[in-house]
């Protein structure tokens, strides 16, 4: 990783992922959690870090599948060469699946429709298609209703004797709300896995933990956790230490160059509608970073960035293209790295910092980073 006083070779507008931080992250995590089965997922171009590099650097680790929500971001594994087992869960409603199954891609049934359409698409393309039930438990997004359970486990019996399909797998995903409220969901879940036991199915994989619930309930790991957050080297409690102490590293560093620097008096008022007004003589250096590449408008006058060995709050608001640093009598030159946010170890900001900053969550700083940056994979 760059350290500061070391960021040579510094792109314009670059997104740096260090997939060897992703690989040895999974590693820990495995190490971790010690379930037979992983799951790393990579949806939402894993989460901006970049879907395929990532999904190698995730087998690399030892992730045995790869998770996505849609059935092109599988496909898109799949013209990069990755052969590994995927699962996808959130599908357009006239989705046939054929491609689906033609490519091997496990898919999450949410409805009785899904069950029909995969077990029919199997037909057509003269293979067994792979199903795994996501069941609803309290989130009440995707997910079969309660209600359904039974009529499911039924005919996905029948479909199996068939031969059409194999159900491989049955999962769900908790809010993470209390613990109790989890332990609840686990508690629904656990008979909907009996009851598709009972009915016939003999699913490898039980499911129900993304990063949260894995860290912070041992008893929802089951035989298989599907980590998305903790891979990327983040904490889910929004605490860099933590996730220190977990052996995690953040692969994303979001860097660039100044574009400008002017010295200006004091009363200088700054980007738009003036929130901001110098209150002495200062050096203000301009960064090519806006809500277009996914920087949140809400950190105006609130993130901060690394820039000439320090670290500067923003002044202003956030543009589209750009935003304005107030670094005092920092020297800085045009050309100079900056530094968004990295990993703190190295004294950067975090994509924490800049969550709080925006009054968000870190899942989303670094999902949204996209729009002209360049994803550079070291
Ligand atoms: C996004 C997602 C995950 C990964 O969640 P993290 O909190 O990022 O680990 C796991 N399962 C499902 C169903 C998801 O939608």
């Amino acid at each position: 990783m760059p350290e500061p006083g070391t960021l040579a070779d510094v792109g314009f507008r670059e997104a740096v992922v260090d997939l060897g931080a992703i690989t040895s992250n999974v590693r820990a995590l495995r190490e971790l959690f010690g379930t037979e089965h992983f799951i790393a997922v990579v949806k939402a171009n894993a989460y901006g870090h970049g879907a395929v590099p990532v999904a190698r650097a995730a087998l690399a680790g030892g992730a045995d599948w790869l998770g996505v929500a849609s059935v092109d971001e599988a496909l898109e594994l799949r013209a990069g060469g990755i052969d590994a087992p995927v699962l996808a869960w959130l599908h357009d409603p006239d989705e046939a699946f054929d491609e689906a199954v033609a490519a091997g891609v496990s898919i999450g049934v949410s409805t009785m429709g899904q069950l029909r359409a995969m077990a029919a698409a199997a037909g057509r393309r003269a293979v067994q298609a792979s199903v795994q039930f996501k069941l609803d438990t309290g989130l009440s997004r995707n997910g079969l209703p309660h209600a359904d359970w039974q009529e499911a486990f039924t005919l996905a019996d029948e479909l199996e004797r068939t031969g059409a399909l194999h159900v491989a797998g049955v999962f769900t995903h908790l809010s993470n709300a209390t613990l109790q409220d989890d332990v609840d969901c686990l508690d629904l879940f656990d008979e909907g896995v009996a009851a598709a036991r009972a009915a016939g199915l003999r699913p490898e994989l039980v499911h129900a933990a993304a990063s949260a619930a894995a860290l912070r309930q041992p008893h929802a790991r089951y035989d298989c956790v599907r980590i998305g957050l903790a891979l990327y080297g983040l904490a889910p409690t929004q605490d860099p230490a933590r996730a220190r102490e977990l052996g995690l590293t953040p692969a994303m560093t979001l860097r660039g160059r100044v574009a400008h620097v002017k010295r200006v008096p004091a009363g200088t008022s700054v980007s738009y509608d003036y929130t901001y007004r110098t209150e002495r003589e200062t050096t203000l250096a301009l960064v090519p970073f806006g809500y277009g590449d996914g920087i949140p408008r809400a950190a105006s006058n609130r993130g901060h960035v690394w820039i000439g060995g320090g670290v500067h709050r923003i002044a202003g608001r956030v543009a589209m293209d750009q935003f304005v640093v107030d670094v005092g009598d920092t020297e800085v030159a045009v050309g100079d790295p900056v530094v968004l946010f990295g990993d703190g170890a190295h004294g950067f900001p975090t994509a924490e910092d800049w969550a709080t900053a925006s009054d968000t969550i870190n899942w989303e700083i670094v999902t949204r980073i996209g729009g002209r940056t360049k994803l550079r994979h070291v």
